[in-house]
């Protein structure tokens, strides 16, 4: 379903250079939970950018179905993104609007009927669980609720793959738990690919099924998780 080839990033110009991502192949099968693990630095964050193109790779290709996507135009890409939700490590949600208000962003911005929007944010409160809280604000929010708010906001435009930057690094362990339940929920239920980075091995093994090691920008093993990360 998604599938990178020969992928390089660098940052930087020609007096300072930063490889994050060398060569560095991936594929990702469609209804999986992929968790990408590795140290700060590794390139996780700039990996998981790269699958909706918020990185623009230095040279490779990223295949998304059978499409190309790093030959689109951004207007062309803007289609394809809308089938890859994200969430975030800090949720990244309007601070000034409602929990309503921010999981219906993304479907205003594609000028939604208001009939359909009001429909798809109660299911979206509803499979979150937080029907109660549709007019409050991020701030009188948990870190768990918030997180169920990008998760929800996330689903708005039925993606089929949910990319996940480090989404319960914020949390504490009984939240986290939480959360993963949630994405195993969402993964069985929806059957949406879940695309993980983190830096946590036990949410590689509470919700992976495979796994890849990054260091220094490219990937030293994959495989199921149970083979990877034998248990003892
Ligand atoms: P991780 O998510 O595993 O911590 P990143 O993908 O954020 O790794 O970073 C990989 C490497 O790329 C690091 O050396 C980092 O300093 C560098 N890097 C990341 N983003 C930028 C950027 N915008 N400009 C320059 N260097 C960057
Ligand atoms: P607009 O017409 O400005 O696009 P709506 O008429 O859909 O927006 O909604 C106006 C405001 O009412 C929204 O910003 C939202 O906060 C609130 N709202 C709409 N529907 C609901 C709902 N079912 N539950 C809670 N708040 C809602």
């Amino acid at each position: 379903m998604i599938r990178l080839n020969q992928l390089t990033k660098t940052y930087g110009n020609k007096h300072k250079q930063t490889t994050a991502l060398q060569n560095l192949d991936l594929t990702i099968t469609q209804g999986e939970i992929f968790g990408i693990i590795g140290h700060s630095g590794a390139g996780k964050s700039t990996l998981l950018r790269s699958i909706n193109l918020l990185e623009r790779p230095t040279s490779g290709e990223v295949w998304f179905g059978d499409t190309n996507i790093t030959a689109l135009s951004e207007k062309e890409l803007q289609h394809v993104r809308r089938k890859m939700g994200m969430i975030f490590q800090h949720f990244n949600l309007l601070s000034s609007a409602t929990v309503y208000d921010n999981i219906a962003f993304p479907l205003r911005l594609v000028r939604t009927p208001k009939e359909e929007i009001e429909q798809k944010v109660s299911n979206l409160l509803k499979l979150v669980g937080l029907e109660e809280h549709r007019n409050k604000y991020p701030a009188q929010l948990s870190g768990g609720q918030k997180q169920r708010v990008g998760i929800a906001r996330a689903l708005a435009n039925d993606p089929q793959v949910l990319l996940c930057d480090e989404a319960t690094s914020a949390l504490d362990p009984q939240t986290t738990n939480s959360i993963l339940r949630l994405l195993l929920d969402i993964n069985k239920q929806l059957g949406i690919t879940i695309v993980l980075i983190t830096h946590e091995m036990h949410v590689i093994q509470t919700i992976c099924d495979r796994v890849a090691v990054i260091h220094d920008g490219n990937i030293v093993e994959q495989g199921p998780v149970t083979e990877v990360f034998l248990k003892p």
